[in-house]
């Protein structure tokens, strides 16, 4: 579903991707973690199109980008990753001046050319699955922070990916708002999505996670099982990142 190789990325000279290696198998649930600031955002915002790769390659679905390809068609591809993987920010993202429904099928009318009517059956279908039907005509600030969350990831959803990308989605929510965002990730991951998420829920990672990837400084160092990664870590590294969660 996904393909990374030789995938590096850099910021006016300062490579913060070193040359990362992994891929992405249908309905597979990846964990990526890691210290702040060794580049996990990055990777993300490179898979989601917001950020372009500076070497290497990315494959997303059928569509690649390629460092050798001509500008025209890395920007093609870059644009289509936009709308082949959903993005779910830390900071919800709403628009603030539109209600739930609005800012769930604004993407689809204006973007993906959706009738209005089958946009918003879909928009209520989503709502209806993260819970929050009955909050179709709010304002984001009459919500909740778990529940603004709830209507991003239904809003991602609206454009219909093929992979839904989550950056530590709950690190902004107080803690007992966190397990009603996590438990509609959980149910879209029983759903078959593939999906690749940033967090520091180790608790959640262990019971979603596929696989489990660790970065740290620009580069992978090291991927497993969620079972043999936590009980037993193969590097130094990555056992000292995971000491601060015992
Ligand atoms: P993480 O998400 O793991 O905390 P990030 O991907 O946000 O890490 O950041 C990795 C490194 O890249 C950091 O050193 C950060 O300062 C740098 N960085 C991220 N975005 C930019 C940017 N737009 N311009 C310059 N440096 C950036
Ligand atoms: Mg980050």
């Amino acid at each position: 579903m996904i393909e990374v190789d030789k995938l590096s990325k850099s910021f006016n000279n300062l490579e913060v991707l070193h040359s990362v290696r992994f891929n992405v198998r249908p309905q597979e649930i990846v964990v990526l973690i890691g210290p702040s600031g060794s580049g996990k955002s990055t990777l993300l915002r490179c898979l989601n199109g917001l950020e372009e790769p500076s070497e290497g390659l990315i494959r997303v679905g059928d569509v690649m980008w390629e460092a050798s390809m001509d500008a025209k068609k890395k920007k093609q591809a870059i644009r289509q990753f936009r709308t082949l993987t959903g993005m779910v920010f830390q900071s919800f993202n709403l628009f603030p001046h539109m209600t739930v429904l609005q800012n769930i099928i604004t993407a689809p009318l204006f973007a993906k050319k959706v009738p209005k009517k089958e946009a918003i059956q879909l928009a209520e279908a989503l709502l209806e699955k993260v819970g929050l039907l009955n909050k179709r005509d709010e304002y984001p600030s009459r919500l909740s922070g778990g529940q603004q969350q709830r209507v991003a990831i239904a809003r991602s959803l609206a454009v219909r990916p093929q992979i839904m990308l989550f950056d530590e989605p709950t690190s902004a929510l107080d803690p007992e708002l966190t397990g009603e965002v996590l438990s509609v990730m959980k149910q879209l991951a029983l759903e078959g999505m593939t999906m690749i998420i940033v967090t520091h829920e180790m608790k959640f990672a262990q019971e979603v996670a596929d696989r489990v990837i660790f970065m740290s400084e620009g580069s992978i160092q090291e991927e497993g099982e969620p079972e043999s990664f936590f009980s037993q870590p193969n590097t130094e590294r990555a056992r000292k990142f995971l000491q601060q969660f015992n």
